[in-house]
């Protein structure tokens, strides 16, 4: 069948503007992944220092605890620590850390570090730097209204930030503080307490962040796995300490 001239003309054009669409829809697609990939990276963000781990030859690690503090486990894992003779960092929530003092006191008594993981759980990844540095802000308040007195490091909750909360922390010469293990992060090691242990001894490293949660009914196999986690650690040589215990490592190896 003979195509008239101009009907061919429009197809043809009708094909260029289906190209040009659909390339400029692989084009955004392509840089919104890598924005996003860039926005949840454990290890590089665009100002300020980022620490998922630090170099060093000796064998410590830092176990993190993200969330909370929740009535329901912080007892609960406080007393398996101390048990086991060891020294955690918890990143809190600026608005849990204000409704459960009490909880957040007792962390401090048994001589943890406090870290500050915004006020609201917030994603940072389209944060202002305003927006970022009320986060931030608002917690350490609720944080030193405990009474803590230590340095206070900062983890965004699910590692993300993009501008502003990083461009706030840089200023005030604060680093992220992210991790280099997640045993939760795949389902079928995160349902089963033997496996989250046998991960992280078996991905550890001198000076290894661990990224953990045990303040919620729902992480029951990860409270289940710390025994056997730190045993293990420990059988490897490992000695426990702080995020600022680390950071200092880092800084006295410079
Ligand atoms: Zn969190």
């Amino acid at each position: 069948m003979d195509i008239p001239p101009l009907m061919r003309t429009l197809l043809s054009k009708w094909r260029l503007i289906l190209l040009v669409t659909l390339a400029a829809i692989i084009t955004i697609s392509a840089a919104l992944y890598g924005v996003w990939q860039l926005s949840r990276s454990r290890d590089f963000q665009l100002f300020g220092k980022i620490i998922p781990r630090i170099e060093t030859t000796e064998k410590v690690i830092a176990l993190t605890f993200d969330d909370g503090p929740t009535p329901a486990y912080t007892q609960l894992v406080l007393d398996l620590l101390r048990e086991k003779g060891v020294t955690a960092t918890f990143f809190l929530i600026g608005s849990d850390v204000d409704a459960h003092p009490e909880e957040s006191r007792a962390i401090i008594a048994a001589g943890h570090e406090i870290g500050n993981h915004t006020y609201t759980h917030a994603d940072m990844t389209l944060a202002s730097e305003d927006f970022a540095a009320d986060e931030i802000t608002r917690t350490d308040v609720a944080i030193r209204n405990t009474g803590y007195t230590g340095d206070i490091h900062v983890r965004p909750p699910y590692s993300k930030k993009l501008i502003g909360l990083p461009l706030h922390l840089a200023k005030h010469d604060r680093a992220t503080i992210t991790w280099d293990i997640e045993p939760e992060s795949w389902p079928e090691i995160a349902s089963d307490p033997a496996k989250i242990a046998a991960h992280v001894i078996e991905k550890a490293r001198p000076g290894s962040i661990v990224n953990l949660h045990v303040m919620y009914a729902s992480r029951e196999t990860t409270r289940q796995a710390l025994p056997a986690m730190i045993d293990g650690l420990r059988a490897a040589g490992y000695r426990f300490i702080t995020v600022s215990e680390l950071m200092a490592l880092a800084t006295a190896g410079q």
